[in-house]
This record gives structure tokens, sequence and C-alpha cells, in this order.
């Protein structure tokens, strides 16, 4: 299903974001708030479709210019590029594609949308242990993003499908020698003491649910959502109430979309121009 905003301009470079569920993205606010800012003809539509093949087809018939992946296609779009970015390689998932000359390029700005919005807890993470929800795409940029840009003492993996998790281990063992990574059951949660947890799953995006309850979280814990629509999702009120620090995953989402702006305009977001519109909106 495409979402065209209104007002058009023609003729308009058009760019996209697949996957599903979508229909609650900020992308295309964003994406068009700044198009319209640097008075750049363009256009930033919604596919919301559980068939890539159908939204990669879709997108072809365009002219399409560039487009965001999201869940759950951002591994499974990789076959369908004509090449990908090393950054993106070795995370294995692409966000963004970059459309030049009928070639189709990927990149994934998750993981530097993610370092970014982290950096200023640098120091508090150092040496700690951290726990990682979710084995998908944008945890594997979240794990790329921690072994390369932060110093964790061991992070802990938990996934709803452990193969899943496990083959992330094994692909991501290489990345920092000495890297401890280790899966855990849901049994063991309990029992870790960890200094960051990172809820890279779409649980709390369409019901009131948290993979962690009220116990896990603790005074002085770092508790992060990348969902960022609910801006609080049960796993951020159960983190909040229990005082922990909460960052839901509203300053990433503005991050990696200024990361694909770039790429596609090669002209810097007006990201305070795009935060003032996220703003009067929520
Ligand atoms: P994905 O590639 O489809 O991965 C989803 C992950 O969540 C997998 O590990 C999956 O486990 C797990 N999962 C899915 N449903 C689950 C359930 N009901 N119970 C337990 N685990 C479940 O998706 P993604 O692209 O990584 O996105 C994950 C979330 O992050 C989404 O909510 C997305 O909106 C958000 N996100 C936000 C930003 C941002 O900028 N703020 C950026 C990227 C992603 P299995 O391996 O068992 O399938």
């Amino acid at each position: 299903m495409i979402i065209p905003p209104s007002n058009i301009p023609n003729p308009a470079k058009i760019y996209a974001l697949i996957g599903s569920p979508v229909l609650h993205s900020l992308s295309p606010l964003i994406h068009n708030t700044a198009f319209k800012f640097l008075g750049i003809k363009a256009v930033y539509q919604v596919i919301e479709s559980r068939d890539l093949s159908e939204s990669l087809q879709f997108l072809r018939n365009q002219d399409i210019q560039g487009f965001n992946v999201t869940i759950p296609y951002k591994e499974s779009v990789i076959r369908f590029l004509d090449e990908i970015s090393d950054e993106a390689r070795i995370i294995g998932a692409v966000n963004t594609v970059v459309v030049k000359n009928g070639r189709w390029a990927g990149y994934n700005t998750d993981a530097a949308g993610f370092a970014v919005t982290l950096a200023s807890y640098k120091k508090d993470i150092a040496k700690k242990s951290i726990l990682l929800l979710g084995a998908g795409g944008s945890a594997r940029a979240v794990l790329y993003a921690l072994l390369l840009d932060y110093e964790p003492a061991e992070i802990f993996i938990y996934n709803r499908t452990k193969e899943h998790a496990l083959k992330m281990i094994r692909e991501f063992a290489s990345l920092k020698p000495g890297n401890k990574l280790n899966f855990v059951s849901k049994n063991e949660i309990a029992d870790l003491d960890v200094k960051l947890v990172v809820n890279a799953t779409p649980v709390g995006l369409n019901f009131n649910e948290s993979l962690l309850s009220y116990d896990f979280f603790k005074n002085g814990m770092i508790a992060y959502d990348l969902i960022y629509n609910p801006a609080e999702t049960e796993f951020l009120r159960l983190a909040r109430i229990s005082g922990a620090e909460v960052i839901n995953g509203l300053e990433m989402l503005i991050a990696q979309a200024a990361a694909a702006f770039e790429l596609w305009t090669e002209q810097p977001m007006p990201v305070d121009e795009v935060r003032k519109k996220l703003t009067l909106k929520s």
C-alpha cells in the first residue's frame, strides 16, 4: 500500500521506505520536511507490503532514486542489490539503498545512528556488561556499533530464535579480538548484572508488552529501546519506574535518516528543522 504525500512537486525525485509494519513510521515526515526545507523536488513514500519481491518490483517500475529498508527485510534485501558497502556487509543488514545509473547500492546507517545517540554514555558503558535483545537487522547494527565504538566487558544476547543469535555471534566473533559475546536464555536473564540493555526487537511496538519484567531494571542502568512510536514502550515504562535512565529510538531514527539523506542528496539534512517538525507532531 502506498501513501503518497500531498502536494507532490512535478517532476519529483522519488524515495521510499519498504517494510511491514511501516504505516506508523515517521520517516516520511522526516525526509519530506527536509526536502521541502531545502527546496529539493522530491517525495518520500511508504510501501507497506508483506512481500519483499512485490515491494522491490514496485520500486523497479518507478524512477526511484533511493529507498530505506526496515523490518523485516534488512537482511533479505541484500541478495537483490548490485553492491553493498563494507560496513553493511560486515553487519549483514542494509537499511539504505542508493540508486545510481540503475544500480542499487546498499548501506547501513543504523549503526552510525545508534552510536551517535549513545556517545555521551561512552565512559559509563566501558568495561561493563550489556544485554542485547534481538538478532535481526537492527540488533546487528547495534552490535557492530557497540563492538567498534564502545569497550564492553561482555555482551549477552537474548533472541526468540536461539539459532539466529548463535549465527550472529559466530559472524561477529572476529570483529574485535577478545570480545565476549554470549547467548542467554530467557531464564538466565534475571541473574545478569548489566549497565546497558537494548531492545532491538519489535516487542512493544503494537502491544503493551515487554520482554523484560520490572524486577530486571535497576537504578543506574541505561535502558535503550529502538522503538520510537510509542515514545514510551512498556519496556521503557518499567525501566523508568525502576529508576533506570531511558532512551527511546527517536534520536537514532533522526541520526540514521540524516546519514541516509546525505547519501541520497549529498547535502546535510536540516536536523534542527526536522526535530522541530517531529516535536510539533508529538
Ligand atoms: P528484524 O530484522 O525483523 O528483527 C526482529 C528481531 O526481533 C529478531 O531478532 C526477532 O527474533 C525478534 N522478534 C520479532 N518478533 C518477536 C517477538 N514477538 N518476540 C520476541 N522477539 C521477536 O527487525 P529490525 O529491523 O531489527 O527491527 C527491530 C525493531 O527495531 C523494530 O521495532 C524497528 O522499528 C526498530 N528499529 C528502530 C530504529 C530507529 O532508528 N529507532 C532503527 C532500526 C530498527 P527471531 O530471530 O526469533 O525472528
